[in-house]
């Protein structure tokens, strides 16, 4: 096989890698925005709360109010009742005095329950404020880990790009850019191994001679599967310091299969 090879397998697995590590980043800021929406639930608890609040509130307003106002008239038909001339008149008025006090008693119990359902919704926002609080805690901690997986995958990715560098300095120019061509065209793989005499991205059968020149130590040239077009490689490859020393510079047509 053309000496170049372990260094494109070498290539494949460092590239193999690159391209994980680039999918698991590119899934971050989607975590991100997941963790963030959990915090949605949590907030519009709280502002449902605090409404259910403010409106148990102003109906407690209203009902004093109410009250007051019935407080008036009963006092207001008292103080008439001590100069009226006719037992009609004064009657009329202790039955005006008489439905101002139902309506005080009336209001009175509304008040009542409407402070008790007003100490219910204080509750609901005591909790609603405590969870959001939680939530919100749980998710600054969520976040640095996510941010700190961030960092780490970006250190190996810096890593795998230094490692890409040092592996293909001896390639031959026109051996990466056929690299490149297939993998762009492959989804990111342009090598295949051949086992039992068949090419492993495809299945294809790879013919004996062929098999035989991928085995040669001393064949220069480059094979691609008739099939899927991936440059092959015979497994047990040439060890990759053996091949280092070779004529890495020497290039070889690729075939165009
Ligand atoms: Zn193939």
């Amino acid at each position: 096989m053309h000496p170049a090879i372990p260094h494109l397998i070498e290539l494949q697995r460092v590239d193999h890698q690159a391209a994980l590590l680039r999918d698991e980043l590119e899934s971050f800021p989607k975590r991100l925005r997941d963790a963030e929406s959990k915090l949605t639930g949590a907030r519009s608890e709280v502002v449902a709360a605090k409404d259910g609040l403010a409106k148990m509130n102003s109906e407690r307003k209203k009902y004093e109010f109410e009250g007051q106002e019935w407080k008036d008239r009963a006092r207001k038909y008292r103080d008439q009742s001590g100069a009226v001339k006719t037992n009609d008149a004064y009657r009329a008025l202790q039955h005006e005095i008489a439905n101002a006090e139902a309506e005080i008693a009336k209001s009175e119990d509304r008040q009542l329950e409407v402070m008790m359902k007003a100490e219910d919704a204080e509750r609901r926002v005591k909790i609603a404020d405590s969870q959001l609080k939680e939530a919100e805690q749980s998710l600054a901690a969520e976040k640095k880990t996510i941010e700190a997986q961030a960092t780490e995958l970006k250190k190996k990715l810096e890593a795998a790009t230094a490692e890409r560098e040092k592996i293909i300095a001896p390639v031959p120019e026109d051996l990466r850019d056929l690299y490149a061509r297939i993998a762009k065209r492959r989804g990111g793989t342009a090598m295949a191994a051949v086992r039992d005499e068949q090419c492993r991205g495809c299945g294809l059968r790879v013919l004996p001679h062929i098999v035989q020149e991928l085995r040669s130590e001393t064949s220069e040239e480059v094979y691609r599967c008739e099939g899927c077009g991936l440059i092959l490689y015979a497994l047990e490859p040439i060890p990759y310091t053996k091949a280092a020393d070779g004529s890495a510079n020497a290039s070889s047509p690729a075939s165009t299969n």
